[in-house]
C-alpha cells in the first residue's frame, strides 16, 4: 500500500468512527445505519471484549481500561480541550510556519480573522458558570421558563442536589449540578452546554468548520501545481485516476506534514462540527434541546403504542377540586389523586413566558386511560398533536439562543 492510500485509509477511518461515536446516539439516527454501527461499536464490541478479557486476565484489562475511560469521560478533565486545543494550536502554527511565504496577500488576510474566532468562543464556553443551578441562583432558575407538563413536571426533585428541578433543567454528574436549559454535557468544552453558552457553542462549531475549509483550501491552493495531470484521459477514467493518484503522491511528498497532513486533517474533520452545527440548527428551529429531543423520541415511541393520553389542566383542577370537597364533606379527609402526583395543585412561580399551554400529557401502563376520569383524557398517537411550549417558532427560537437564554 502506497504512503498516500495509508495516510488517506487512517484519516477516513478515524472521520468515519468519530462521526459514529459522536451521533451514532441521536434519537433521529437511532434506526439508521448510523445508529446500528454505533450499538455494534460502542455497546455490543466492548461486552465482548468483557467476555474475552475475563476468561483471558481475570477481567484485569477491563478494569485499567474502564477507570481510564471513567476519567476521560464520565469525570470533569480538561484531556480532551487540551488535546483539541494543541492539535488546533500544533496545525496553525506548523501551516503558518511551513505555508505562508508560498501564499498571496490576499489568501493571507482572511488567516487572523479566522484563526482568532474558535479560541474565543472555546474560552467562552468553557468558563460559563451561571447554568449551574445553586442555591444562591435556584429561585431564578424556576422563574425562567414554565413547567409545560409534559417533558418537565413541577413536583420533581433532584436527589443528588436537593433542589426542586426547574423546568428545561437536568442533572449532570460531571458537573455537580441540575444544569438549567440542560443541552449537553461536552467534553470538548469540558463544561455542560446550556442556558447562557449555548450560542457560544454554536459559534466554535461554525468557526471551526470555516477556519478548516479554509485550511483545506489553502494547502489544496498551494499543492494546485502538484496535482495537475498531463494526461488527455477522460475524466474518471482509469487512466485518469491512476494519473491523479500519482499526481496526489507526488504533492503530499511536496506538502509534507504541514501542508498536506493539515490540509488533509482539516478537509476531513471539517464536517464533524458542520453536521453537529446543522443538527443543533434543526433543534433550535423545532424549539427544543438535545436533551429535549431524546425525551421527545422516547414520548413517540409510547404515542405509536397507544400508551399516552392527554387533557386540559383546568378540567382536570376542577374535578380534583370537586372531589376533594365532596370527601371533605364525607370524612373530613384530603385526597391526594392524580392532579397532585403530576404537580398540578403544586403553586408554580409567575414565569415570564410568551406561550401558554393548558394541556397536560402523561404515560399510562396499559393504554387506558387514568381510572374514573376517562372522560376527561383524549388519546394521543402523533407528537404533532401534543404542543411544544418552548418552542416560540424559528426566529424566536433563535433570538433566545442568541440572547443567551
Ligand atoms: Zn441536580
Ligand atoms: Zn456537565
Amino acid at each position: 500500500m502506497s504512503k498516500l492510500k495509508k495516510v488517506l485509509a487512517v484519516i477516513l477511518i478515524v472521520s468515519v468512527l468519530t462521526f459514529i461515536a459522536l451521533f451514532g446516539r441521536l434519537p433521529a439516527l437511532r434506526r439508521t445505519p448510523i445508529g446500528w454501527l454505533y450499538r455494534a461499536l460502542c455497546l455490543h464490541l466492548p461486552r465482548g471484549l468483557k467476555t474475552v478479557d475475563r476468561r483471558a486476565t481475570g477481567g484485569r484489562v477491563t478494569l485499567y481500561s474502564t477507570s481510564i475511560f471513567r476519567y476521560l469521560f464520565y469525570t470533569q478533565n480538561p484531556v480532551v480541550i487540551v488535546l483539541f486545543l494543541a492539535v488546533l494550536t500544533a496545525s496553525i502554527s506548523l501551516f503558518i510556519y511551513h505555508g505562508l511565504a508560498r501564499l498571496p496577500w490576499t489568501l493571507i488576510l482572511p488567516i487572523p480573522l479566522l484563526v482568532f474566532p474558535p479560541y474565543w468562543f472555546t474560552y467562552r464556553a468553557a468558563i460559563h458558570k451561571t447554568h449551574l443551578i445553586t442555591e444562591s441562583n435556584h429561585e431564578q432558575r424556576l422563574r425562567d421558563y414554565p413547567y409545560d407538563h409534559v417533558l418537565f413536571r413541577p413536583n420533581r426533585i433532584c436527589t443528588t442536589c436537593d433542589l426542586r428541578k426547574p423546568a428545561r433543567s437536568k442533572h449532570c454528574s460531571l458537573c455537580g449540578h441540575c444544569v438549567a436549559k440542560s443541552d449537553h454535557h461536552c467534553p470538548w468544552v469540558n463544561n455542560c452546554v446550556g442556558r447562557g453558552n449555548h450560542h457560544f457553542f454554536l459559534g466554535l462549531l461554525l468557526s471551526l468548520g470555516v477556519l478548516e475549509l479554509y485550511g483545506a483550501y489553502l494547502a489544496w491552493y498551494i499543492l494546485r501545481p502538484y496535482l495537475i495531470t498531463n494526461s488527455a484521459a477522460p475524466l474518471f477514467s482509469q487512466e485518469y485516476l491512476i494519473e491523479f493518484a500519482n499526481r496526489a503522491v507526488i504533492a503530499v511528498n511536496a506538502g509534507g506534514l504541514s501542508i498536506a497532513g493539515v490540509g488533509l486533517l482539516a478537509a476531513s474533520t471539517a464536517l464533524l462540527p458542520l453536521v453537529l452545527l446543522a443538527y443543533h440548527i434543526y433543534l433550535i428551529w423545532a424549539g427544543m434541546t438535545t436533551n429535549e429531543s431524546s425525551k421527545w423520541a422516547d414520548w413517540r415511541e409510547d404515542m405509536a403504542d397507544g400508551l399516552v393520553y392527554k387533557a386540559e389542566r383546568e378540567a382536570l383542577l376542577r374535578h380534583q377540586n370537586q372531589r376533594q370537597r365532596g370527601d371533605e364533606a364525607a370524612n373530613g379527609k384530603v385526597l391526594k389523586g392524580l392532579a397532585y402526583d403530576l404537580g398540578l395543585m403544586d403553586v408554580e412561580r409567575c414565569v415570564d413566558w410568551p406561550t401558554n399551554s393548558d394541556q397536560i400529557v402523561v404515560r399510562t401502563n396499559n393504554g387506558k386511560p387514568p381510572q374514573g376520569q376517562e372522560a376527561l383524557w383524549e388519546q394521543v398517537w402523533y407528537l404533532g398533536h401534543v404542543e411544544n411550549q418552548y418552542d416560540l417558532g424559528a426566529w424566536g427560537n433563535w433570538m433566545e439562543v442568541l440572547r443567551g437564554r
